[in-house]
Order: C-alpha cells, then structure tokens, then sequence
C-alpha cells in the first residue's frame, strides 16, 4: 500500500471525525481499525448538546433524525427529583440524543468513506515506523474472521504518512508504543453498563441517580439511565478511583445494587438485561500530558480528553479530531515541521481551565461528607442545579448571555490562572467548519 497525507489510527468517533475532516479538506487519508466496523463499545450512549453540535456540523444529521432525542435532564439525589431541560443557547442544538455506539460509530465512519478515506477494517497498527526520532507511518496486521469462530493473520504491511493522529482509545497500545503516558496523579473513572428491556425506553429524560453507595458509604460517582427508543435502555454506574475504598468497590456488584433500588415502576429487572454487564476505564480530565510527539497527535481517550465532571467523552473525541486534522491540514499547507507542539497549547487554550475546575470538582466529590452536603443544597434549588447542568455539560454563550453564562465563564477563566504558560494560540480548523453558526436538529 502507498503513501497517505495522514493516517488514522481507531475508527471511534474521534478517528473517524478526524479522517472525515481530514479527508474534506483535500487529503488523502487512511483510517485504520482493528475490529470489524459496527463493532460495540462499552459506554451510556449518551450525547449531550455539545457532541450533537459536533455531529451536526459533520452531516450526521440523517443519522441525528433517528437516534432517540432529549430534552433534559432527571436527576435524583437527597430524596428529591427534578428535570432539568438543556439550556437555550444560540451556539449549541437544544436537544440530546442518545444513539447505540455500534449505530453511531460507523455512521460517523460512513461520513468519513463519503468524504473519501480509505478504511481497512480488521487491520490493527500494531507498531510505528520511525525516521530517528519522527514518527512516519505504521505497522498494520490485518485479520479475518474464519469459519467455526476466531481470527486469523490475513495481511501485514507498512503505511507510510508524515502525520498518524492516535485515536485508539482509552488502552492506547499504539499510543504506548510512541511513549505516551497517562498521568498518574490524574483522576480515572471506571464505568459499567448493560442493557434492559423497560417500557421506559423511550422517555425524552436522561436520568441521573446521585447517591451510590456501597454499604453506608457515598461513593463518588453515579448511576444512570439513558434511554434508546428501542425498547431498551443503556443503564449503569460510573465511579471515580480516588482513594483504596473505591478501588476495591466491586463493579459488577455496585451495578446489581443498582437495579434493585430502582423503582419497580420502572420495569428494570435483572431478568430483563438483554446482554451481559461490560466495563471499562476512562482516562478523564486531559490525563496525557503531552499528547503529542514529532509526526503524531493523539484525540479523544487517546489523549485522555474525557470530560471529569460527568464521564462523557465523545463529543471531546468529536471536538480534538477536529483540531488535529485542523493543525495537521494546515501544516501540510504550509509545509511546516512535523512537530505541532501548538496542538497541545491549543488544547490548554480550549479545554484547560474547564477540565481543571472538573478536577477539582472531582477533589470535592470525594470527600463522602462535603459530596452529601452538596447534593442536599443543590437538590434544593433548580436554579443552582440548571447551573450544575450547564457547567457539567460544558454547555454556555461563547459571549454575553445569561447570568449563569457569565458565571460559568468566570469560573473557567478564574481555573485556568492555575495553568502553567497559558497563551491564546491561533487555532486552524479545517475547511467548511460552520464554527459558530447556531445548529438545530
Ligand atoms: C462505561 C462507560 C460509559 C460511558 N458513557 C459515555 C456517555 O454516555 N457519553 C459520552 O460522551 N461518553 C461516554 N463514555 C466515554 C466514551 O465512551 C469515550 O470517551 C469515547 O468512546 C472516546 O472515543 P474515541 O474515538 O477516543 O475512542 P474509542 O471510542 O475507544 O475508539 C477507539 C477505536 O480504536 C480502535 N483501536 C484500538 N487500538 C487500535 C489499533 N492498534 N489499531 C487500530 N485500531 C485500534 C478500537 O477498536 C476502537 O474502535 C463512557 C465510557 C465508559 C467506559
């Protein structure tokens, strides 16, 4: 196989925003995934205003139209309910969705054959290729599956490109092998999840259950039920890993508890799960320090970009694939170094102060007493809690706006006096991004 202008390594929502911009911006780009497409992957399926924004500006829309919408939403916590609508916001849709990640994977990844990648499923990257210290291309193996189960080495190769953007999610081998590393003071989350069939499937509420405990203990984390339209839902426990008494929480048995204390009206039973409980990690709050080397960007978990407040991480997958087809579209214009050291200053300037104030947020939740405190006075008052709901989705006016809008981008700017070296860098974007534009769906 030949040459590329760029290669893609994870065909997760951030490979294949990143190789559909990418390829809408003339290049020729191949988009390497090592599962068949339409493959699963362990997550609540849910998607904020921000990551429908990120889809529509990609022309999912089609896709957008059919996927379950939502409005708002529930939370429950200190022995009260209340729904909570997305904010009315000129720069972001008013609606959710929440769509099945094997339906919307490869309807992002369809974008990006439309746009002209080249995708080789089935083909992992299993090492770099390296000119001294730049990395130039990658090392595939392709597999296929055989008859009676299992796979087999069908193919290997080399791809050969002066930039590879790592989005091969929250394990990163190929990121690994290129020597990047998760910060280990930085907070990590593990979730689980299963699917159940309940009448309630096709509520226009996520829902968002605050008090996990195990024994008396309030664990920081929460339980939540996203519905899919389809007669099921996504339900399950996300928990940080702060401290020995979370990490020996026993996920499949927090997960269990959780079903039984969900209302019966609910219809969520452990008999009705239409498939097994599966975990896996989450690498939050811009864990990888420097996500970025000579040829290479990393995006999404890759690059540890999930968003600590609430554990979501595809519309940052969506957003820093953007970025780096951007810097990489742009270098190749310009025919500049290799080494876009101004991704990670761009990431700083985008995301640094909010993921900052994440992780302090995630300091106070921790602690069992100040978390319960919290939730009592913020379940007094739906003010204060539509205000948590636009901080945790990451969700205000660019400028101007309402009061909560001006507090929520004070808070931001106040958290990122604490960054080192904060600059305003200039931030290409690739061709065609309607960036401000008000989207609906
Ligand atoms: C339990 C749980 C619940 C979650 N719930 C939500 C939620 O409701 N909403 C939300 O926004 N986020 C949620 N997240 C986070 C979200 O799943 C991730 O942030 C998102 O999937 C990141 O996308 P990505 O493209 O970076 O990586 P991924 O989606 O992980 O994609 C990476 C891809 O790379 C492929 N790959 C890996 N290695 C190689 C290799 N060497 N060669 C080729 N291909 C490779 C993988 O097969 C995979 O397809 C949740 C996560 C968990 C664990």
């Amino acid at each position: 196989m030949g040459e590329y202008d760029a290669i893609v390594v994870g065909a997760g929502p951030g490979g294949s925003a990143a190789a559909y911009w990418l390829a809408s911006a003339g290049l020729k780009v191949a988009l390497l995934e090592r599962k068949a497409l339409g493959r699963d992957k362990v997550c609540g399926d849910g998607l904020t205003p921000r990551a429908t924004k990120a889809l529509i500006e990609m022309g999912v829309r089609p896709a957008t139209e059919s996927y379950h919408r939502i409005r708002g939403l529930r939370v429950l916590g200190a022995g009260r309910e209340m729904e909570l609508d997305w904010p009315t916001l000129s720069n972001f849709p008013g609606n959710g969705l929440v769509a099945a990640r094997r339906v919307l994977d490869a309807d992002i990844t369809d974008r990006a054959v439309e746009a002209g990648v080249d995708v080789l499923d089935m083909t992992e990257a299993v090492g770099p290729v390296r000119e001294g210290s730049t990395l130039t291309g990658v090392m595939w193996v392709r597999k296929e599956h055989v008859e009676g189960g299992g796979v087999v080495k069908a193919d290997e190769g080399v791809l050969l490109a002066p930039f590879t953007i790592v989005a091969d999610g929250a394990s990163s081998s190929f990121g690994r092998s290129l020597g990047i590393r998760m910060d280990p003071t930085y907070p990590l989350g593990l979730g689980i999840r299963a699917y159940y069939r309940t009448d309630r499937h096709d509520d226009d509420f996520i829902e968002s259950w605050l008090e996990l405990r195990k024994d008396d203990l309030l664990l920081p984390g929460y339980g939540w039920l996203f519905p899919l339209g389809d007669g099921t839902m996504n339900v399950g426990v996300g928990l940080l890993q702060t401290s020995k008494k979370t990490l020996n929480v026993n996920l499949n048995r927090l997960q269990h508890d959780f079903i039984d204390v969900l209302p019966r009206s609910y219809g969520i039973t452990h008999e009705g799960a239409t498939g097994p409980y599966k975990s896996a990690r989450l690498p939050l709050g811009g864990s990888i320090r420097k996500p970025c080397g000579d040829g290479f960007l990393c995006i999404g978990d890759a690059a540890g970009m999930i968003n600590p407040f609430n554990g979501e991480g595809i519309d940052y997958a969506l957003e820093t694939g953007k970025l780096a087809a951007g810097m990489i579209s742009a270098a190749l214009a310009r025919g500049s170094s290799t080494e876009l050291v101004d991704y990670q200053v761009a990431l700083r300037d985008i995301y640094g102060g909010y993921y900052r104030l994440g992780r302090l947020f995630l300091r106070m939740i921790s602690k069992p007493e100040l978390f319960r405190v919290m939730c009592q006075i913020g379940m007094r008052s739906e003010t204060v809690m539509a205000f948590a709901l636009q901080v945790l989705a990451n969700l205000a006016e660019e400028n101007g706006g309402k009061l909560a809008d001006r507090a929520f981008r004070g808070l931001v700017k106040v958290a990122e006096r604490g960054l080192d070296e904060y600059t305003e860098p200039d931030i290409p974007m690739p061709a065609g991004v309607p960036s401000r534009d008000r989207v609906e769906v």
